[in-house]
């Protein structure tokens, strides 16, 4: 019996930075997004946007910090805040037809 000897070549994959995404507990999509800035983990859902903080140590990764916003969350102690961040409409409509009806009614 011969044996081949088999060369083996290393492929070293250069790790893409991917943003990570998890699940959401409210809505279960694939939409959780992580961010951590100074021991703070900022929780964020882009589909329903659900939005908590976090306070996690500096070790900490995106992974470990949504892992303690999950029990957090389903333990009920953390605080859901919408999306600050949606502030795209609102006091744009103009409401004339109440201003025309306010104007008959008088
Ligand atoms: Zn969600």
């Amino acid at each position: 019996m011969g044996g081949k000897r088999k060369k083996r070549t290393k492929i070293i994959k250069p790790k893409p930075k991917l943003p990570k995404t998890f699940e959401c507990p409210r809505c279960g999509r694939i939409s959780i997004s992580v961010e951590i800035k100074d021991g703070l983990a900022k929780i964020r859902c882009g589909s329903c946007n659900l939005y908590a903080e976090v306070e996690v140590p500096p070790v900490y990764d995106e992974a470990n910090a949504y892992g303690k916003f999950l029990d957090l969350y389903l333990d009920g102690k953390l605080q859901i805040k919408e999306n600050p961040e949606d502030n795209s409409e609102g006091e744009n409509e103009t409401e004339r037809e109440s201003e025309e009806l306010h104007q008959e009614s008088n």
